[in-house]
């Protein structure tokens, strides 16, 4: 009986040895998986102040925010990170209902000292693409103001360690001129080589203040050429954003380049902005 016993055991472990072996060679290769249409839409924001004074078109207050905030948790919206959605595509992974990214670009101090407040009390998340010159240049900045300065790379730490924010490479020093373009008469392959080595440097740093590497890639003002998605896809980013006022409609992980953006300007409500701009033409399946 004992025998039996022992043997059955014996039976039942090489059993589930052989489960999971067969589970482990028989799970497929997941990629660029093919989903049912998605309509994305993704938000860009610069930085927020407090000032009337310094407000424009790239620097709404606060309680403009706040108001968005508000409005996307009032209607049941879920703001993601662009790597749950690159993750979705490509892995399998799930994302939640009503997706929405809001984006961050330059990495200006306010967005430490407003934005992650009140993505903390949301319980939000936004996606933070910083200027890696500007943040190196940062750290030895004495007199610093939420107006005018960038965030550091320990601020930008904090707010990843966090849970609420993750960074994106916008270029280490392409932030000026044609941005990210190919110069006019540039061979790709020269392209692709200086690219390569600016972006290698962002990413650099990036990893080092929060352990995760970028996969996306956002366009400085939005400015890139023809074979730029391309460039960048070679170099191993699974997105690039750039800054046109539109929805995307994503079908597979090859719509994840170009991913258009709309810009947030203070000046309209956040019912305004997003009933009358950004979802205007929502898909409806
Ligand atoms: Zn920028």
């Amino acid at each position: 009986m004992f025998i039996i016993f022992r043997l059955r055991k014996a039976a039942l472990c090489l059993l589930a040895v052989l489960i999971v072996i067969s589970g482990a060679a028989a799970k497929p290769a997941l990629k660029n998986i093919q989903r049912a249409p998605m309509c994305l839409a993704v938000v860009m924001y610069h930085g927020l102040c407090r000032e009337a004074s310094g407000q424009n078109r790239y620097m709404i207050s606060p309680e403009r925010f706040r108001e968005d905030l508000e409005y996307l948790r009032e209607r049941g919206y879920n703001t993601v990170f662009i790597s749950q959605v690159i993750a979705y595509y490509n892995s399998g992974a799930p994302l939640p209902e009503k997706p929405v990214i809001l984006t961050f670009d330059d990495g200006y101090l306010n967005n430490y000292t407003y934005a992650f407040p009140l993505l903390e009390e949301y319980g939000m998340k936004a996606v933070i693409s910083p200027i890696g010159i500007s943040a190196d240049r940062e750290e030895k900045e004495k007199y610093r103001s939420p107006r005018w300065s960038q965030c550091k790379w320990e601020e930008l730490k904090k707010m990843t360690d966090s849970g609420r924010v993750e960074l994106q490479n916008h270029s280490y020093d392409l932030h000026k001129g044609i941005g990210a373009a190919k110069r006019p008469g540039e061979k790709e392959e020269d392209y692709y080589v200086r690219l390569k080595a600016d972006l290698k440097k962002a990413d650099e740093r990036i990893i080092a203040a929060s352990g995760k590497a970028p996969e996306a890639f956002v366009y400085p003002f939005g400015s890139k050429s023809s074979c730029s998605d391309e460039t960048i896809r070679r170099l191993g980013y699974s997105c690039t954003m750039d800054c046109e006022n539109k929805l995307n409609y994503l079908y597979s992980a090859g719509d994840l380049f170009s991913l258009h953006r709309f810009i947030r300007t203070g000046d309209i409500s956040a019912e305004d902005f997003f009933e009358n701009t950004v979802f205007r033409e929502e898909y409806h399946e």
